[in-house]
Protein backbone atom coordinates (compact mmCIF):
# COMPACT_ATOMS: atom_id res chain seq x y z
CA UNK A 1 0.00 0.00 0.00
CA UNK A 2 1.29 3.74 -0.53
CA UNK A 3 1.81 5.74 2.29
CA UNK A 4 -1.46 8.21 0.83
CA UNK A 5 -3.50 4.95 0.44
CA UNK A 6 -2.63 3.66 4.15
CA UNK A 7 -3.17 6.65 5.62
CA UNK A 8 -6.47 7.64 3.63
CA UNK A 9 -7.60 3.69 5.22
CA UNK A 10 -6.60 4.61 8.76
CA UNK A 11 -7.87 8.11 8.84
CA UNK A 12 -11.41 6.44 7.16
CA UNK A 13 -11.19 3.47 10.11
CA UNK A 14 -10.86 6.17 12.88
CA UNK A 15 -13.73 8.39 11.28
CA UNK A 16 -15.97 5.35 11.18
CA UNK A 17 -14.93 4.33 14.80
CA UNK A 18 -15.20 7.56 16.39
CA UNK A 19 -17.54 9.18 13.75
CA UNK A 20 -17.36 12.32 16.43
CA UNK A 21 -13.70 13.00 16.06
CA UNK A 22 -14.45 13.45 12.27
CA UNK A 23 -14.14 16.97 11.69
CA UNK A 24 -11.04 17.03 13.80
CA UNK A 25 -9.47 13.59 12.13
CA UNK A 26 -9.97 15.19 8.32
CA UNK A 27 -8.26 18.56 9.42
CA UNK A 28 -5.31 16.23 10.29
CA UNK A 29 -2.58 16.95 7.39
CA UNK A 30 0.23 14.40 7.87
CA UNK A 31 3.50 14.67 6.30
CA UNK A 32 5.91 12.21 5.06
CA UNK A 33 9.24 12.72 7.72
CA UNK A 34 12.28 10.32 8.26
CA UNK A 35 13.66 12.27 11.35
CA UNK A 36 10.62 10.72 13.50
CA UNK A 37 10.54 7.88 15.10
CA UNK A 38 7.42 6.84 13.97
CA UNK A 39 4.63 9.29 14.65
CA UNK A 40 4.56 12.48 16.26
CA UNK A 41 2.09 15.58 15.94
CA UNK A 42 2.56 19.44 16.47
CA UNK A 43 0.04 22.17 17.44
CA UNK A 44 -1.33 23.10 14.26
CA UNK A 45 -2.76 19.69 13.63
CA UNK A 46 0.26 18.08 11.56
CA UNK A 47 1.39 14.85 12.39
CA UNK A 48 4.65 13.60 11.13
CA UNK A 49 5.03 10.15 10.14
CA UNK A 50 8.12 7.95 9.31
CA UNK A 51 6.92 5.70 6.22
CA UNK A 52 9.62 3.06 6.83
CA UNK A 53 8.94 2.32 10.41
CA UNK A 54 5.15 2.79 10.01
CA UNK A 55 4.36 1.08 6.52
CA UNK A 56 3.34 -2.37 7.49
CA UNK A 57 1.43 -1.30 10.35
CA UNK A 58 -2.39 -2.42 10.04
CA UNK A 59 -4.75 0.09 9.50
CA UNK A 60 -6.49 0.53 13.07
CA UNK A 61 -2.97 0.50 14.68
CA UNK A 62 -2.13 3.54 12.73
CA UNK A 63 -5.90 4.96 12.92
CA UNK A 64 -5.39 5.10 16.99
CA UNK A 65 -2.20 7.39 16.62
CA UNK A 66 -4.39 9.76 14.42
CA UNK A 67 -7.32 9.44 17.33
CA UNK A 68 -4.41 9.91 19.65
CA UNK A 69 -2.80 13.20 18.03
CA UNK A 70 -6.24 14.65 17.62
CA UNK A 71 -6.97 13.69 21.61
CA UNK A 72 -3.90 15.69 22.72
CA UNK A 73 -5.54 18.63 20.17
CA UNK A 74 -8.40 18.66 21.52
CA UNK A 75 -7.77 18.25 25.12
CA UNK A 76 -5.05 21.16 24.67
CA UNK A 77 -2.33 19.02 26.48
CA UNK A 78 0.30 21.74 25.03
CA UNK A 79 -1.14 25.12 26.67
CA UNK A 80 -1.89 22.43 29.78
CA UNK A 81 1.81 21.92 29.63
CA UNK A 82 2.92 25.62 29.65
CA UNK A 83 0.70 26.29 32.36
CA UNK A 84 2.95 24.10 34.60
CA UNK A 85 5.76 25.39 32.76
CA UNK A 86 6.53 22.22 32.29
CA UNK A 87 10.63 21.14 31.92
CA UNK A 88 12.32 19.00 29.13
CA UNK A 89 13.25 17.22 31.65
CA UNK A 90 10.02 15.91 33.07
CA UNK A 91 8.66 15.39 29.11
CA UNK A 92 8.18 11.86 28.71
CA UNK A 93 6.51 11.72 32.57
CA UNK A 94 4.11 14.44 31.10
CA UNK A 95 3.10 12.41 27.73
CA UNK A 96 2.67 9.66 29.63
CA UNK A 97 0.53 10.98 32.10
CA UNK A 98 -1.28 13.11 29.37
CA UNK A 99 -1.31 9.47 27.21
CA UNK A 100 -3.33 7.51 30.39
CA UNK A 101 -6.12 10.06 30.29
CA UNK A 102 -6.65 10.22 26.10
CA UNK A 103 -6.43 5.97 26.62
CA UNK A 104 -9.26 5.93 28.96
CA UNK A 105 -11.31 7.00 26.21
CA UNK A 106 -10.38 3.91 23.30
CA UNK A 107 -13.34 1.93 22.73
CA UNK A 108 -12.87 -1.75 23.48
CA UNK A 109 -10.98 -4.40 21.10
CA UNK A 110 -8.85 -1.00 19.41
CA UNK A 111 -5.40 -1.00 20.15
CA UNK A 112 -3.38 1.07 22.13
CA UNK A 113 -0.70 3.64 20.68
CA UNK A 114 2.61 1.81 20.51
CA UNK A 115 4.24 2.55 24.14
CA UNK A 116 1.68 4.73 25.20
CA UNK A 117 1.05 4.76 28.92
CA UNK A 118 -2.04 3.07 30.40
CA UNK A 119 -3.58 4.42 34.09
CA UNK A 120 -2.74 1.21 36.00
CA UNK A 121 0.94 1.28 34.71
CA UNK A 122 1.23 4.55 36.89
CA UNK A 123 -0.34 3.11 39.88
CA UNK A 124 -3.55 4.83 39.52
CA UNK A 125 -7.16 4.37 38.31
CA UNK A 126 -8.73 4.76 35.18
CA UNK A 127 -11.01 8.30 34.57
CA UNK A 128 -8.56 11.22 36.31
CA UNK A 129 -7.24 13.98 34.52
CA UNK A 130 -3.84 14.05 33.08
CA UNK A 131 -2.18 16.46 36.03
CA UNK A 132 -3.43 14.06 38.43
CA UNK A 133 -1.76 11.43 36.26
CA UNK A 134 1.26 13.42 36.28
CA UNK A 135 1.87 14.80 40.19
CA UNK A 136 0.18 11.41 41.26
CA UNK A 137 1.74 8.61 39.06
CA UNK A 138 4.33 6.66 39.65
CA UNK A 139 7.06 6.59 36.85
CA UNK A 140 7.12 4.21 34.04
CA UNK A 141 10.81 4.34 33.50
CA UNK A 142 11.06 0.85 30.61
CA UNK A 143 9.11 2.52 27.83
CA UNK A 144 9.95 6.13 26.30
CA UNK A 145 7.42 7.65 24.14
CA UNK A 146 7.09 11.31 22.80
CA UNK A 147 4.24 12.27 20.59
CA UNK A 148 5.56 15.29 20.02
CA UNK A 149 5.21 19.24 20.54
CA UNK A 150 1.24 18.27 20.10
CA UNK A 151 1.31 17.14 23.43
CA UNK A 152 3.89 19.38 25.41
CA UNK A 153 4.27 22.15 23.50
CA UNK A 154 8.18 21.78 23.47
CA UNK A 155 9.63 22.37 19.68
CA UNK A 156 10.86 19.19 18.49
CA UNK A 157 13.58 19.10 15.39
CA UNK A 158 11.08 18.09 12.83
CA UNK A 159 8.34 20.49 13.85
CA UNK A 160 7.57 22.72 10.48
CA UNK A 161 7.36 26.96 11.64
CA UNK A 162 3.77 27.61 12.08
CA UNK A 163 1.71 28.19 9.49
CA UNK A 164 1.18 31.56 8.00
CA UNK A 165 -2.55 32.81 7.77
CA UNK A 166 -4.14 29.55 7.96
CA UNK A 167 -2.53 27.70 5.25
CA UNK A 168 0.20 24.54 6.38
CA UNK A 169 -1.76 24.01 9.72
CA UNK A 170 -4.39 24.95 11.35
CA UNK A 171 -4.86 28.77 13.25
CA UNK A 172 -6.01 28.84 16.52
CA UNK A 173 -9.28 30.42 15.45
CA UNK A 174 -9.98 27.29 13.47
CA UNK A 175 -8.57 25.18 16.34
CA UNK A 176 -11.52 26.40 18.76
CA UNK A 177 -13.66 25.97 15.61
CA UNK A 178 -12.52 22.14 15.23
CA UNK A 179 -12.94 21.80 19.22
CA UNK A 180 -16.33 23.09 19.13
CA UNK A 181 -17.48 21.08 16.79
CA UNK A 182 -15.93 17.70 18.40
CA UNK A 183 -17.61 18.28 21.79
CA UNK A 184 -21.14 18.91 19.98
CA UNK A 185 -20.78 16.14 17.69
CA UNK A 186 -19.38 14.01 20.80
CA UNK A 187 -22.57 15.08 22.76
CA UNK A 188 -25.00 14.58 20.06
CA UNK A 189 -23.12 11.08 19.36
CA UNK A 190 -23.85 10.32 22.99
CA UNK A 191 -27.54 11.44 23.17
CA UNK A 192 -28.32 9.29 19.68
CA UNK A 193 -25.75 6.17 20.47
CA UNK A 194 -24.97 6.50 24.39
CA UNK A 195 -21.49 5.39 23.44
CA UNK A 196 -19.29 8.22 23.98
CA UNK A 197 -16.43 7.28 26.33
CA UNK A 198 -17.13 9.02 30.12
CA UNK A 199 -13.73 11.33 29.65
CA UNK A 200 -14.56 12.58 26.45
CA UNK A 201 -18.12 13.24 27.32
CA UNK A 202 -16.64 15.27 30.33
CA UNK A 203 -14.08 17.35 28.30
CA UNK A 204 -17.19 18.13 26.01
CA UNK A 205 -19.39 19.02 28.80
CA UNK A 206 -16.73 21.05 30.25
CA UNK A 207 -15.75 22.99 27.08
CA UNK A 208 -19.39 23.64 25.74
CA UNK A 209 -20.51 25.11 29.20
CA UNK A 210 -17.47 26.75 30.63
CA UNK A 211 -17.43 27.60 34.64
CA UNK A 212 -16.81 31.17 34.52
CA UNK A 213 -15.24 32.05 37.74
CA UNK A 214 -17.65 34.48 39.53
CA UNK A 215 -14.84 36.62 40.98
CA UNK A 216 -14.07 37.03 37.45
CA UNK A 217 -17.37 37.96 36.02
CA UNK A 218 -18.61 39.90 39.31
CA UNK A 219 -15.33 42.45 38.93
CA UNK A 220 -15.29 42.85 35.43
CA UNK A 221 -19.37 44.22 36.10
CA UNK A 222 -18.10 46.07 39.24
CA UNK A 223 -14.95 47.53 37.37
CA UNK A 224 -17.07 48.50 34.28
CA UNK A 225 -20.27 49.93 36.38
CA UNK A 226 -17.40 51.96 38.56
CA UNK A 227 -16.15 53.19 35.64
CA UNK A 228 -18.91 54.44 33.48
CA UNK A 229 -20.49 56.30 36.79
CA UNK A 230 -17.16 58.06 37.17
CA UNK A 231 -16.42 58.93 33.30
CA UNK A 232 -13.11 57.20 33.37
CA UNK A 233 -15.23 55.33 29.85
CA UNK A 234 -16.63 58.87 29.02
CA UNK A 235 -16.40 62.52 30.15
CA UNK A 236 -19.44 62.83 32.51
CA UNK A 237 -22.55 65.22 30.89
CA UNK A 238 -23.61 65.16 34.64
CA UNK A 239 -22.68 68.73 35.83
CA UNK A 240 -23.03 71.39 33.53
CA UNK A 241 -18.60 72.75 33.08
CA UNK A 242 -18.59 75.93 34.53
CA UNK A 243 -16.56 77.30 31.39
CA UNK A 244 -19.79 76.98 29.41
CA UNK A 245 -20.74 80.37 29.66
CA UNK A 246 -17.67 81.70 28.63
CA UNK A 247 -17.04 78.44 25.70
CA UNK A 248 -20.24 78.36 23.56
CA UNK A 249 -23.53 76.78 23.80
CA UNK A 250 -22.40 73.34 23.75
CA UNK A 251 -22.19 71.14 26.75
CA UNK A 252 -18.92 70.25 28.10
CA UNK A 253 -17.78 67.39 29.75
CA UNK A 254 -17.11 67.93 33.27
CA UNK A 255 -13.55 66.24 33.95
CA UNK A 256 -14.15 66.36 37.56
CA UNK A 257 -15.49 62.47 38.18
CA UNK A 258 -18.30 61.95 40.49
CA UNK A 259 -17.87 59.37 43.09
CA UNK A 260 -20.29 56.94 42.48
CA UNK A 261 -23.00 56.18 45.07
CA UNK A 262 -23.02 52.55 46.01
CA UNK A 263 -25.83 50.28 47.71
CA UNK A 264 -26.13 46.69 48.79
CA UNK A 265 -29.30 45.08 49.59
CA UNK A 266 -28.28 42.00 51.64
CA UNK A 267 -30.86 39.01 51.90
CA UNK A 268 -31.12 38.02 55.88
CA UNK A 269 -33.55 35.30 55.24
CA UNK A 270 -33.10 31.81 57.07
CA UNK A 271 -31.82 30.23 53.34
CA UNK A 272 -28.62 31.58 52.50
CA UNK A 273 -25.60 29.81 52.59
CA UNK A 274 -23.17 31.61 55.10
CA UNK A 275 -20.24 30.67 53.62
CA UNK A 276 -20.30 31.58 50.38
CA UNK A 277 -22.37 35.15 51.67
CA UNK A 278 -19.26 35.96 53.54
CA UNK A 279 -17.28 35.08 50.23
CA UNK A 280 -19.15 37.59 47.89
CA UNK A 281 -19.35 40.21 50.28
CA UNK A 282 -15.38 40.36 50.96
CA UNK A 283 -14.93 39.75 47.21
CA UNK A 284 -17.72 42.86 46.76
CA UNK A 285 -15.54 44.79 49.80
CA UNK A 286 -11.96 44.57 47.91
CA UNK A 287 -13.68 45.09 44.08
CA UNK A 288 -14.73 48.32 45.55
CA UNK A 289 -11.52 49.54 46.96
CA UNK A 290 -9.75 48.46 44.37
CA UNK A 291 -11.79 50.81 42.12
CA UNK A 292 -11.13 53.64 44.32
CA UNK A 293 -15.06 53.25 46.88
CA UNK A 294 -14.61 52.59 50.60
CA UNK A 295 -16.87 49.84 52.02
CA UNK A 296 -17.77 52.78 54.56
CA UNK A 297 -19.07 55.06 52.34
CA UNK A 298 -21.39 52.16 51.15
CA UNK A 299 -25.27 52.01 52.36
CA UNK A 300 -26.00 48.18 53.33
CA UNK A 301 -29.92 46.95 53.58
CA UNK A 302 -30.00 44.08 55.03
CA UNK A 303 -33.52 42.89 53.92
CA UNK A 304 -35.86 39.18 54.64
CA UNK A 305 -39.86 40.24 54.30
CA UNK A 306 -38.83 43.91 54.91
CA UNK A 307 -35.73 46.39 54.93
CA UNK A 308 -34.35 47.35 57.96
CA UNK A 309 -32.51 51.13 57.88
CA UNK A 310 -28.98 51.37 55.97
CA UNK A 311 -25.86 50.45 57.70
CA UNK A 312 -22.83 52.16 57.03
CA UNK A 313 -19.46 50.18 58.23
CA UNK A 314 -15.92 49.93 57.55
CA UNK A 315 -15.80 46.32 56.18
CA UNK A 316 -17.92 43.98 54.52
CA UNK A 317 -17.55 41.69 57.68
CA UNK A 318 -19.13 44.11 60.07
CA UNK A 319 -22.60 43.76 59.08
CA UNK A 320 -24.73 42.99 60.96
CA UNK A 321 -27.13 40.57 59.74
CA UNK A 322 -30.46 41.02 60.89
CA UNK A 323 -33.32 38.89 59.61
CA UNK A 324 -34.00 35.65 59.07
CA UNK A 325 -37.53 35.07 57.82
CA UNK A 326 -38.99 34.96 54.38
CA UNK A 327 -37.91 36.58 51.74
CA UNK A 328 -39.35 39.98 49.84
CA UNK A 329 -36.24 41.85 48.63
CA UNK A 330 -38.13 44.11 46.57
CA UNK A 331 -38.25 46.29 50.04
CA UNK A 332 -35.24 46.29 50.31
CA UNK A 333 -34.64 47.69 47.01
CA UNK A 334 -37.43 49.99 47.11
CA UNK A 335 -35.57 51.31 50.60
CA UNK A 336 -32.21 51.50 48.67
CA UNK A 337 -33.46 53.36 45.54
CA UNK A 338 -35.10 55.64 47.51
CA UNK A 339 -32.28 56.71 49.97
CA UNK A 340 -31.25 60.09 48.36
CA UNK A 341 -28.56 60.52 46.99
CA UNK A 342 -30.34 57.72 45.05
CA UNK A 343 -27.52 54.90 44.58
CA UNK A 344 -25.50 54.39 41.10
CA UNK A 345 -25.00 51.09 41.39
CA UNK A 346 -26.88 49.08 43.53
CA UNK A 347 -25.66 44.97 44.27
CA UNK A 348 -28.50 42.62 45.75
CA UNK A 349 -26.73 40.33 47.34
CA UNK A 350 -29.07 37.27 47.60
CA UNK A 351 -29.83 33.47 47.16
CA UNK A 352 -32.73 34.40 44.59
CA UNK A 353 -35.74 32.79 46.52
CA UNK A 354 -36.99 36.42 46.74
CA UNK A 355 -39.70 38.51 44.55
CA UNK A 356 -38.21 40.97 42.67
CA UNK A 357 -39.74 44.84 41.02
CA UNK A 358 -40.98 44.38 37.82
CA UNK A 359 -39.46 47.11 35.79
CA UNK A 360 -35.81 48.39 36.89
CA UNK A 361 -35.24 50.77 39.34
CA UNK A 362 -35.17 54.46 37.15
CA UNK A 363 -31.83 55.53 37.72
CA UNK A 364 -29.67 52.49 39.41
CA UNK A 365 -27.63 50.35 37.52
CA UNK A 366 -28.72 46.93 39.83
CA UNK A 367 -26.55 43.27 39.50
CA UNK A 368 -28.21 40.55 41.29
CA UNK A 369 -25.38 38.54 43.10
CA UNK A 370 -26.53 35.17 43.40
CA UNK A 371 -25.51 33.11 46.03
CA UNK A 372 -25.65 29.31 45.71
CA UNK A 373 -25.60 26.76 42.80
CA UNK A 374 -28.61 26.67 41.44
CA UNK A 375 -30.59 29.86 41.92
CA UNK A 376 -34.00 30.86 40.28
CA UNK A 377 -34.20 32.90 37.44
CA UNK A 378 -34.13 36.56 37.47
CA UNK A 379 -36.11 39.21 35.75
CA UNK A 380 -34.61 40.28 32.77
CA UNK A 381 -34.34 43.54 33.53
CA UNK A 382 -31.25 42.32 36.24
CA UNK A 383 -27.93 41.47 35.42
CA UNK A 384 -27.03 38.73 37.45
CA UNK A 385 -23.46 36.96 38.49
CA UNK A 386 -24.02 33.40 40.38
CA UNK A 387 -21.45 32.76 42.98
CA UNK A 388 -20.84 29.18 43.64
CA UNK A 389 -18.63 26.74 45.21
CA UNK A 390 -15.36 27.00 42.94
CA UNK A 391 -15.27 25.04 39.99
CA UNK A 392 -12.64 22.46 40.63
CA UNK A 393 -9.29 23.79 38.77
CA UNK A 394 -9.16 20.13 37.04
CA UNK A 395 -12.27 20.98 35.36
CA UNK A 396 -11.00 24.06 34.04
CA UNK A 397 -7.67 22.04 32.59
CA UNK A 398 -10.18 19.92 31.20
CA UNK A 399 -11.76 22.99 29.37
CA UNK A 400 -8.26 23.79 28.10
ZN1 LIG B 1 0.49 10.75 23.26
Amino acid sequence: MSPEDQISAARLWAAYSYPYLASALFALRVIPDNKVNQIAGDEYFRVYMNHDSTHDWPVDALGVEMIHQVGHLLRGHAPRAREIELRESDLFRWVDAMDAELNDDLLEGHPLPKGSALPHELGLPESLLGEEYFFMGTIRSETQRDCGSSAHGNPRPWDEPPPKQGKDGVSAEEKELIRQRVASDALAHHRNHGSTPAGMLRWANSLLTPQVDWRTELGAKLRRGIAEITGAVDYSYRRPNRRQSFASKVILPNLRAPAPEVSVVLDTSASMNEELLADALSEIDGLLSTGGIRFESVRVFTCDSEAGSPQKVRKASDIQLIGGGGTDLSQGILAAVQTRPSPDLLLVVTDGGTHWPESPPSRTRTVAVLVGEDPPSTPDWLERIVVREPASRNRDWAAK
